[in-house]
């Protein structure tokens, strides 16, 4: 069957007809000599959004993340990151590869660590055989973590620490609006304590590409190089910043209903025996399937029988992601295949039992 209604990511969300139009009148330029008026735009609203001197267009999250390690790093420097996070699973080993940096990983519940616990990290300066640590990244919202907000106050811990450290601190903020919607903290009273952050348009606000990078002027300046060498500079970019500066303008607040519908789901499964739903706090809800006695992948591959795409992060955990395109009357059906296919593999697991 094919699918009706797809929470595999919030990268699956497209551009409406108003972004569409703001994308096709955006007045453009060459943005490598910085002559594209709409990328400067989104450059400059975004720098200021985060309370940094300047930003950075750059074509994907990943790509700020390489860039930012890039100019933060030299190879044989070492970063603290949590386990669970992008830069360590999802970016084919860019950290190493593109940088020669390692990466310290640390646990933690949400995808997230203490200061305290990233201070035990710190490599010796005292003895030859350590990396040098040079750069603590935080993932806000913590994705395969469950979607977390970093509270204001363990980030401001953390920059405390780089700080006394002479450590930069870094943010992944694929997901940062969801976390300013959901606690109320102000962008820039988030990242105040960060040498780079970045903010991906491609997700929650609905955008078909695109990321932005932002710190101090020289560290974006810097980054610019990089930008270069990696292969992300562009053209007449000002055609997908447009659909940033859209986004911007329009999307950041309506992140809401995506939080309200991943609650909806949420705690539409939240009774039922079997299942193990984790509070969701912004737009991702995961749960754990091993009491059904099936695996993710199984859960997953039945669910997309139905209609219904979700992903999985871990042997037993689902993940399903609300997005804007996804509103609450998909939701409340997703949440009826779901219940009605927890149901089947209770009952089944239950005939087993009897028959085993
Ligand atoms: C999606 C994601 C990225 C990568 O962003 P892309 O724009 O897909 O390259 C990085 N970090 C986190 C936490 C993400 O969820």
């Amino acid at each position: 069957m094919s699918i009706r209604i797809d929470l595999f990511s919030d990268v699956m969300t497209k551009p409406t007809p108003a972004m569409r139009r703001a994308m096709a009148d955006a007045e453009v330029g060459d943005e490598q000599k910085k002559e594209d008026p709409t990328t400067n735009r989104l450059q400059a609203m975004t720098a200021e959004l985060l309370g940094k001197e300047a930003a950075l267009f750059l074509p994907s999250g990943s790509m700020c993340n390489q860039v930012a390690i890039r100019v933060l790093c030299r190879p044989g420097d070492e970063i603290i990151v949590h386990r669970s996070a992008h830069i360590v699973n999802f970016e084919v080993g860019g950290a190493a590869a593109l940088s020669g940096v390692s990466s310290y990983v640390l646990d933690g519940p949400g995808g997230m660590f203490t200061a305290g616990e990233a201070a035990a990290a710190i490599r010796p300066l005292t003895s030859n055989h350590h990396c040098r640590t040079r750069a603590v990244c935080v993932e806000q919202t913590s994705n395969i973590g469950g979607g977390r907000v970093w509270p204001l106050a363990a980030l401001r811990e953390i920059g405390a620490l780089c700080r006394a450290h002479g450590l930069a601190m870094h943010m992944d903020g694929a997901r940062l609006m969801n976390a300013v919607v959901a606690s109320g903290v102000s962008a820039e009273e988030m990242c105040r304590d960060t040498d780079s952050v970045w903010l991906d348009l491609s997700k929650g606000l609905g955008c078909p590409v695109g990321a932005v990078l932002a710190g101090s002027k020289d560290f974006i300046k810097d980054a610019w190089r990089w930008k270069h060498q990696f292969g992300g500079a562009l053209r007449q970019s000002g055609i997908i910043a447009a659909a940033g500066v859209y986004a911007l303008e329009n999307n950041v607040a309506r992140l809401a209903e995506d939080h309200a519908n991943a609650r909806l789901l949420a705690d539409g499964l939240k009774d039922l025996p079997g299942v193990i739903v984790e509070e969701p706090e912004t737009n991702i809800v995961f749960f754990d399937v091993e009491g059904l006695g099936c695996t993710a992948q199984e859960f997953a591959a039945a669910a997309a029988e139905e209609g219904l795409r979700v992903s999985f992060g871990g042997k037993h955990r689902i993940r399903a992601i609300t997005y804007l395109g996804i509103d609450e009357s998909m939701v409340r059906e997703a949440v009826t295949i779901l219940r009605r296919l927890i149901g089947d593999w209770a009952s089944r697991r239950m005939a087993d039992k009897k028959a085993g």
